[in-house]
């Protein structure tokens, strides 16, 4: 074991995965939280790796999704969090999603009881001492003011910044089953579920019509004078912004009605569906999907009681609405996320631009390997831009094009998607036959199967030391 710690400030999920992957390579690690000492507006406990919002890590399906993809890379590479997830798994269709408190307890407690990890609790207020010669940032999108400070001094860079919301939590016996039903879109079983996964409220055209009326009508919460300018994260739009830009985009987006059919009617359509994912194993707290609002607290109550199912509903959480920083990544960050002005300093996680649980903790595994072989005088390569690590580490620290005159095409968090790949050598799942949708598939299952080979290459390559 290597004497001389890597420090990880924070204890998240890119930290919680950075800190395992540096003991794992036989390196000392401190890890320091400020929960409980210090909360931040959207954690509730003092658990590593808490899961702020919704207890979903996304499709699991590792052939046409590109987060599927990256479960199945992080597997590979032994990640703590994926193996968390997998252990604490609860029925959602295609998708994987976790007990939020069992998940935070099983990596708290492979972290604590790690000879080679310290975890300390206490906020790091400023920039870290000098003497750490290896500090590895992974304070998230709500970061502690002090270091965002201190950062942004040493940067020179002005705080990039954008919003997130959270969506509300039901109590299970609140919920009418007369009116809803139990099904997964497409009946998809997925890789805990059985096709009955998810619980479905059913809205006529009418009563759509009213909710979007109510939605848009709301009293939202107001912005304080500098936020006015922060814009929202597209992929998690609140749900009364998606319903103020056309009547029907909630019906294309979370509100969808497609793959579902309501037993309580026979044959006819539902207009809209609202959906409720299991949040906890016990299965008595669901999450409403696609409902980050930033309502306010009394007005998600009257207006989320006029879904049909829902009248009665308990809320165990109500939404709301956060602001994110980041850094300019691709400015301020080497190939190997350390600060250009100061390579002491890593970066990992949401802060270095990625969007998501599993891009974040992603990041925090390459930042973590990245730590240690460098304290073991190694040389560590960056993993191939083809496969889905390279891809989302690529688009943080390289591929991106810079701003305009007018700041349009700037620097943008991101969730891991087929179009950060590098496209196909020519020839290569180029069949033009069959419909579009599914030569979209094909190529997804192409890019995938190329990114699967690749990551085993790199797997496989022999370290060098940095000397060589
Ligand atoms: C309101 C909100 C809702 C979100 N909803 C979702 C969602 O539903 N799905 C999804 O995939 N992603 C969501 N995200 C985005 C993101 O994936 C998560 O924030 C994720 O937790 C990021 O991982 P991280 O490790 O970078 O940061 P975090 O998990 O937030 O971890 C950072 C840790 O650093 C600690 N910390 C901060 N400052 C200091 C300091 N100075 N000293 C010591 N410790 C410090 C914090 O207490 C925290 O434990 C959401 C983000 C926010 C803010």
């Amino acid at each position: 074991m290597h004497d001389n710690p890597i420090h990880v400030i924070g204890g998240g999920l890119a930290g919680s995965e950075a800190a395992w992957q540096i003991a794992r390579a036989g390196v000392r690690v401190i890890v320091h939280e400020m929960r409980p000492s210090r909360c931040t507006e959207a954690h509730k406990t003092d658990a590593l790796a808490e899961l702020v919002c919704s207890n979903s890590f996304r499709s699991d399906d590792a052939e046409t999704n590109a987060v599927g993809l990256l479960h199945a890379e992080m597997r590979r590479a032994g990640s703590l969090i994926m193996a968390a997830a997998d252990a604490h798994k609860l029925p959602a269709g295609g998708a994987l999603a976790v007990d939020r408190d069992d998940f935070a307890r099983h990596v708290t407690g492979a972290l604590a009881s790690h000879p080679g990890v310290v975890i300390e609790r206490g906020e790091i207020a400023g920039l870290p001492p000098a003497g750490w010669d290896s500090v590895i940032i992974a304070t998230g999108p709500l970061t502690s003011p002090a270091l965002s400070a201190a950062i942004q001094d040493l940067t020179g860079e002005g705080a990039l910044a954008f919003f997130d919301a959270i969506a509300p939590i039901v109590h299970l016996d609140s919920i009418d089953p007369a009116i809803t039903w139990r099904q997964s879109r497409y009946d998809k079983a997925g890789p805990a579920g059985t096709g009955a996964d998810y619980i479905n409220c059913p809205m006529s055209k009418a009563e759509y019509e009213t909710f979007i009326g109510a939605l848009i009508a709301g009293e939202k919460t107001s912005f304080h004078a500098w936020e006015a300018t922060t814009p929202y994260f597209e992929g998690c739009l609140p749900i009364e912004v998606m319903a103020a830009r056309g009547r029907d985009t909630l019906r294309f987006g979370p509100m969808k009605p497609v793959g579902l059919s309501n037993p309580h009617r026979g044959a006819e359509r539902p207009y809209a569906v609202v959906q409720l994912r299991q949040d906890n194993a016990l299965g008595s707290l669901w999450n409403m999907v696609g409902f980050q609002t930033k309502l306010k607290h009394g007005e998600q109550v009257r207006i989320f009681r006029l879904i049909p199912g829902l009248a009665q509903a308990e809320f165990a959480r109500l939404g709301g609405l956060h602001r994110n920083t980041f850094l300019n990544a691709p400015k301020l960050l080497d190939a190997e996320l350390r600060l250009r002005v100061c390579p002491r300093l890593r970066f990992a996680g949401q802060i270095t631009g990625c969007e998501g649980y599993v891009e974040s903790a992603a990041i925090g595994l390459l930042a973590g390997q990245a730590a240690a072989a460098e304290r073991r005088g190694m040389a560590w390569q960056p993993p191939p831009l083809t496969t889905a690590f390279g891809a989302l580490l690529g688009h943080i620290t390289g591929g991106h094009l810079g701003a305009d005159a007018d700041g349009a095409g700037a620097f943008q968090p991101m969730n891991v998607n087929f179009g950060l790949f590098p496209p196909l050598p020519s020839g290569e799942a180029a069949d033009r036959r069959g419909k579009a949708k599914e030569r979209g598939a094909a190529k997804k299952r192409a890019l995938s199967a190329r990114a699967l080979a690749d990551l085993e290459a790199w797997l496989a390559a022999p370290q060098r030391s940095a000397a060589e």
